[in-house]
C-alpha cells in the first residue's frame, strides 16, 4: 500500500507525520471520507464541499486547490488498486512548536491520503445479516457538524458497543433523543411507518450519504420527517437503519439487546440500500 504525505507518496509503512503534527497534539484538523465504486469515487461534490466548510470553520488554510486535491484522490486510489473500497484524506493546522495559538501564517498544512479496498459481498452479507447497536451518552462537544479528527467520545462509544456485543453505538443527548450513530447517521422508519431522521440543525455530522438519501426518497415519492426520535422510539420502530459513506445504508436489527421487530433487516431499508449504491456507483466520477 501507499499513502499520499505532503506532497509524496510513500510506502503506507513508511508514511509518517512530524511529532509535533497539530493534529497529533491538538487533534487540529479535519478530514473526509470518500466510497470507492470500482475505482471511481462516489459522492464525490457532496464531501468536497463538505471537507472546504470544515476548514473553512476552523480557518484553516486549503492546502491545495479542489482540482488538486481531487487528482491527490484519484493518484492514491489508482496507486493502491482499490477497485472497492475507501480513499481517507486528513488536513491538519500543519506542524509547529507544541502552543495552542494558531502556528504563524504561512504555516503549511499537513494532507495525508491513504485508500483501502473493501470487499463488497462481505459487506452486503453484513447488510443481509443487519447489526445491533448499544445507546450511550452524547458526550461530544457542541460543534459535531465540522468533521474533525477529535473523535475520542466516538472511539470509547463504538468501544463500549463492541464490548457489549453490539456493532455500534447510538448516541443520544440530555433529551433522551438519539443524535447519530458514532460513525453514521441514524434512521428509522417508526411504528407509524414515518421515515425520520435527526434535523441537521441539532448538534450532528451533516452526513453526505444522508443528504443522498433524501434526495433519493424525494424522487421515490417518499417523505422524510427530520423529527428527532427517542431511545423509545427507536425501539419501537419498524426498521432502524444507518447511513455512511462507508457502510451505505445498514439495517440496524437489535437496540440495547431487544430484538426490531423480527431480527431481520426491513425491507425499506434494502430497498434505499440497492437505490443508493444504483444511484451513487453511477453518478461516481
Ligand atoms: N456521523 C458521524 C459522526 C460520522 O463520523 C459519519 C461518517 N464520517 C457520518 C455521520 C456519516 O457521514 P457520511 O454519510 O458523510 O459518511
Amino acid at each position: 500500500r501507499v499513502a499520499y504525505v505532503n506532497g509524496v507518496y510513500r510506502p503506507h509503512g513508511q508514511a509518517v507525520v512530524h511529532v509535533e503534527d497539530r493534529g497529533f497534539q491538538f487533534a487540529d484538523g479535519v478530514y473526509e471520507v470518500w466510497s470507492v465504486a470500482d475505482g471511481r469515487l462516489a459522492d464525490f461534490e457532496g464531501h468536497m464541499t463538505r471537507l472546504f466548510r470544515s476548514l473553512g470553520e476552523l480557518r484553516i488554510d486549503p492546502p491545495m486547490s479542489r482540482e488538486a486535491l481531487t487528482r491527490v484522490l484519484r493518484e492514491t486510489v489508482r496507486r493502491n488498486r482499490v477497485r472497492d473500497g475507501i480513499v481517507y484524506l486528513q488536513v491538519t493546522r500543519g506542524t509547529a512548536r507544541r502552543d495552542h495559538p494558531f502556528p504563524p501564517p504561512g504555516t503549511p498544512p499537513s494532507v495525508v491520503v491513504t485508500a483501502k479496498s473493501m470487499n463488497f459481498d462481505a459487506l452486503e452479507a453484513k447488510a443481509a445479516k443487519g447489526i445491533t447497536v448499544l445507546t450511550q451518552p452524547d458526550n461530544r462537544w457542541g460543534r459535531c457538524d465540522i468533521k474533525t479528527v477529535g473523535l475520542l467520545p466516538n472511539v470509547l462509544a463504538k468501544q463500549a458497543a463492541l464490548d457489549a456485543g453490539a456493532g455500534d453505538a447510538w448516541l443520544v443527548d440530555e433529551m433522551g433523543l438519539i443524535t447519530e450513530g458514532t460513525s453514521n447517521n441514524a434512521w428509522i422508519v417508526d411504528k407509524d411507518g414515518a421515515l425520520r431522521t435527526r434535523d441537521i440543525q441539532a448538534n450532528i455530522l451533516r452526513g453526505i450519504t444522508r443528504q443522498t438519501l433524501m434526495e433519493i426518497v424525494k424522487e421515490e415519492g417518499l417523505t422524510v420527517d427530520e423529527r428527532p426520535f427517542s431511545v423509545e422510539d427507536a425501539k419501537q420502530a419498524r426498521e432502524p437503519f444507518v447511513t455512511s459513506a462507508s457502510a451505505f445504508v445498514l439495517p440496524v436489527v437489535g437496540i440495547d439487546g431487544a430484538k426490531i421487530g423480527d431480527g431481520k433487516p426491513g425491507p425499506l431499508a434494502k430497498r434505499l440500500r440497492d437505490l443508493y449504491l444504483d444511484k451513487t456507483r453511477d453518478e461516481a466520477i
